[in-house]
């Protein structure tokens, strides 16, 4: 069975699907991995480090691809590159298949069988394969390193002999996993941080983080669905958070968004008059700009300037991050492989409670009944 990974074509992308320590283990279950020459270069890997941990480096593109039985990604490969791969070829990469259903028809026509990393459930089993909450550690992280760089201010509070600096304050929207590592982040460096989330069960995640969690009433809605995803919900819960949200932004130095619905549009959190009540210096962090925003004013990957309130809504942080971002997903990558190979050769067990919830396309249908859903009404 050969494993292919290409360098990814995006310009904003620095990561690479796979590290040599995952070659290192996947050479040892009787794979080829095959890859090809500068692809981890931007994540500071070089060709040897493969070829040391038993890769075989190529330059040719076209047969890399020609050749592969599983390509690995980061990025849902380009249609030039899926088009060289040979029908029945499996596909493992951060596909959006519910954010951008028609891109998957070409996968669908090619007969490819493809795996979304969006799909793989949340559950314990799956824990150590879940790239999206690599990824989302890693933004939360940053983004709180981003608003420090910005603001004109400090996060701790600091007693000098120049007197003493008060903290920051921080509104951290959304305590999925990225807010959640964002709270820690602002909390390591010293701020006094607030969340907020409509799942009720998020309140206790944000205060074992030292953090106040600012809760609404739901009027006994159930904000989330049996996947632990939020639901969304009603405009009156919607106007409800806004008011509390424009009420706590007066006083926050730094505000940061990740609130997000499964392929929905980003909930509306921050309105323009909540930012133009924020006081001048203050920063706006959404990282949600991929799915619309949770912010009014936010413009995905710009930064704009509204009354001195810095509002940035960056797209790919975690690309920021490179080396890390690609040793944690390759990580999860080698693992949800793991259980797909047995004796070196692919087996695909779809009645596997990862394997067939994972999947998004194979044998020219789509596997999940959400993208099937968005495919038909097209
Ligand atoms: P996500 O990126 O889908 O959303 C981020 C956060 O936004 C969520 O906490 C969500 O509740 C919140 N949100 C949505 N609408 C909102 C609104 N209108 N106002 C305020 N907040 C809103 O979330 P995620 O980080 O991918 O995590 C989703 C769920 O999966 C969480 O319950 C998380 O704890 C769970 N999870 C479980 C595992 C596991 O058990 N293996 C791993 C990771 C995440």
């Amino acid at each position: 069975m050969r494993i292919t990974v290409l360098k990814e074509t995006d310009p904003f992308e620095s990561r690479v699907a796979l590290v040599p320590e995952s070659v290192r283990k996947l050479v040892s279950m009787q794979a080829e991995v095959c890859v090809e020459q500068g692809a981890g270069l931007a994540a500071s890997i070089e060709d040897a480090e493969y070829a040391s941990a038993g890769a075989t480096l190529s330059n040719d593109r076209a047969a890399l691809l020609g050749t592969a039985d599983v390509l690995l990604a980061v990025n849902r490969p380009a249609d030039d590159d899926l088009s060289r791969l040979r029908s029945g070829a499996v596909v493992i990469a951060f596909l959006r298949p519910l954010d951008e259903p028609e891109k998957m028809r070409q996968m669908l026509e090619k007969e490819l069988t493809a795996f979304a990393i969006e799909l793989i459930p949340r559950t314990t089993r799956a824990q150590s394969m879940d790239g999206l909450s690599s990824m989302a550690t890693i933004v939360g992280y940053k983004a709180v390193l981003m608003a420090a760089e910005r603001m004109p201010r400090l996060f701790p509070m600091l007693t000098t002999a120049a007197g003493t600096i008060p903290p920051a304050k921080v509104l951290i929207l959304g305590a999925g996993v990225a807010g959640l590592q964002a709270i820690a982040t602002a909390r390591r460096l010293g701020a006094i941080v607030e969340g907020f989330d409509v799942r009720a069960a998020a309140g206790e995640a944000v205060r074992s983080l030292g953090a106040k969690f600012l809760a609404i009433d739901l009027g006994g809605l159930q904000a989330e669905d049996a996947g632990g995803y939020a639901r969304e919900v009603t405009e009156e819960v919607m106007d409800c958070s806004r008011e509390l949200i424009a009420r706590q932004a007066k006083a926050s130095d730094c505000i940061i968004t990740s609130a997000q619905v499964p392929g929905k549009r980003a909930p509306l959190l921050v309105t323009a008059e909540a930012v133009a009540a924020m006081k001048r210096g203050s920063i706006v962090v959404d990282l949600a700009g991929s799915t619309g925003g949770n912010c009014a004013l936010s413009k995905p990957g710009e930064e704009v300037v509204v009354n001195g309130v810095t509002i940035i809504a960056p797209l790919n942080i975690a690309a920021t991050v490179p080396l890390h971002a690609s040793q944690l997903y390759s990580r999860n990558l080698t693992t949800f492989l793991s259980i797909m190979i047995k004796e070196g050769q692919l087996n695909l067990d779809f009645n596997d409670d990862i394997i067939g919830p994972s999947c998004a396309v194979h044998q020219g249908r789509a596997a999940d009944s959400r993208l099937q859903a968005a495919l038909a009404t097209k």
